[in-house]
């Protein structure tokens, strides 16, 4: 078969064989999010495209050259979202969350969209998951987000392959400080500069710290760090952070130079990486970024949050467990309902209906098409059914099914329609 339209690029579909894995990581998130007291929260794809280059920042890989944006009917520029902080805290502002002093702890899970080049481990339309707090400044929240990536990953499997890096950005007044030194030392070099970096020097220049580009790493490494520029109170903000996941057993490496692509991040940033999927090895990052909610419209609200991409994450699974969860199949259906009805006369969907009205906890499929009874029933047995109710002209007559099980020993039996769901769930269990 030959596919007439195919998906646009870095844009998979994720078919019925693979979202069993899917499933068994969002039921993780969630039981996580409800044991550290996160609600969900739903944005929607699309926003104003002002709320991303203000709040992602406009020197940045996402704003500058990855976002999806078009004019709609009106000639309003929107964008799908790229990431979901501004978004959330959008939302949250606009819907009245943000009193002084109240707090949230909210989470999301949604597909995000970047035009970048498609390889393994980067698409233009992935998942993430996050989770951010509102209203709690000091460390101690900080802290709680990272131990729950850590719990995340200890339900997901994945804890003896990942590695935690942190850093502190400090306050406003510390980066500006570091900034003016950052734009004495790279000026100074400014001919080994690559074009992105001359540009953001300007505007940006921690960003350079971020830089991919391996002719810079040198001269990124041997950079002023901004971790040995704080002031007394961000230093010990950053010292009580690690001390709190030191004591819950969180091993964190104090990374310099990581600075996170929001514009907006202040003290702690925070990254979990894994070196068992080759180059794209982020798997979740956050931060505190409290300057954005006041830019936003609340301004004595302090925010904190973190995303972690779900298809890395279903990609390390699969690969911690060598094939294991790939290969686990989708259940089987609990009751396969078969006709030998010579015309379909409605009698064989009524009755599928009334077991399913009868057993909701139950998967009852109706078999499609015609064949002979063995035909039908070899078609159960492939599908892993635990049972068949077969129909034919008898049970029609009579107004009753035959339930055959299909596993163990037990004979087919008849039960008039009325008792039938309860025949069913007595023999398969509720
Ligand atoms: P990277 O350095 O890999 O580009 P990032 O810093 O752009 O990551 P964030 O904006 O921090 O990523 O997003 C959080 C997480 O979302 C990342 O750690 C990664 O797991 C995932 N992610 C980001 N971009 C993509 C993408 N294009 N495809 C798949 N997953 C992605
Ligand atoms: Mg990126």
């Amino acid at each position: 078969m030959k596919a007439v339209y195919k998906h646009p690029r870095g844009m998979p579909d994720i078919l019925p064989g693979d979202i069993g894995q899917w499933h068994a990581i969002e039921a993780a998130v969630r039981s996580t999010m409800h044991s550290y007291g996160y609600e969900e929260m739903r944005t929607p794809l699309l926003e104003k495209t002002a709320l991303f280059e203000r709040g992602i920042g406009e020197a940045t890989d996402i704003v500058e050259r990855e976002m999806y944006s078009f004019l709609d009917r009106k000639g309003e520029s929107l964008t799908l979202r790229p990431e979901n902080t501004a978004s959330c805290v959008r939302a949250g502002v606009e819907g009245g969350l943000l009193q002084p002093g109240s707090v949230h702890r909210i989470w999301y899970q949604g597909p995000m969209f970047r035009y970048e080049r498609p390889q393994l481990g980067r698409q233009r339309q992935f998942h993430q998951t996050g989770a951010e707090v509102y209203g709690v400044s000091g460390p101690v929240i900080e802290a709680e987000l990272i131990l729950m990536t850590a719990e995340l990953w200890r339900r997901i499997g994945v804890c003896g392959v990942v590695s935690l890096e942190v850093n502190s950005l400090g306050t406003g007044a510390d980066r500006a400080a570091y900034r003016e030194m950052l734009i004495d030392y790279f000026q100074a070099s400014a001919d080994q500069l690559d074009e992105d970096s001359q540009r953001r020097l300007g505007k940006n220049p921690l960003r350079i710290l971020d830089t991919k580009n391996p002719d810079m790493q040198e001269l990124v490494e041997n950079a002023p760090k901004l971790i040995d520029h704080l002031s007394n109170e961000s230093a010990e903000h950053f010292a009580h952070v690690q001390e709190l996941l030191a004591l819950n057993d969180v091993q964190a490496r104090v990374n310099p130079r990581l600075v996170r692509g929001l514009d907006y991040y202040s003290h702690t940033v925070f990254e979990w990486t894994t070196d068992r999927l080759g180059s794209q090895s982020a798997i979740c990052g956050g931060g505190r970024y409290d300057a954005m909610l006041a830019d936003f419209g609340a301004k004595a609200t302090p925010g904190v949050g973190w995303a972690m991409g779900m298809e890395r994450i279903v990609a390390l699974v699969a690969v911690i467990s060598e094939g294991d969860v790939a290969a686990t199949p989708a259940r089987g259906p609990d009751a396969f309902v078969i006709s030998t009805l010579k015309d379909d006369t409605g009698f064989p969907i009524r009755i599928t209906e009334t077991l399913r009205r009868a057993c909701p906890q139950l998967k009852v499929v109706q078999n499609t098409g015609t064949a002979n009874l063995s035909n039908q029933l070899k078609r159960a047995g492939k599908l892993g059914a635990r049972c068949a109710i077969l129909l034919g002209e008898a049970e029609k007559a009579s107004q009753s099914v035959t339930i055959k099980p299909l596993t163990g020993k037990n004979d087919p039996f008849t039960v008039p329609v009325a008792q039938a769901g309860q025949a069913l769930s007595s023999i398969l269990g509720s």
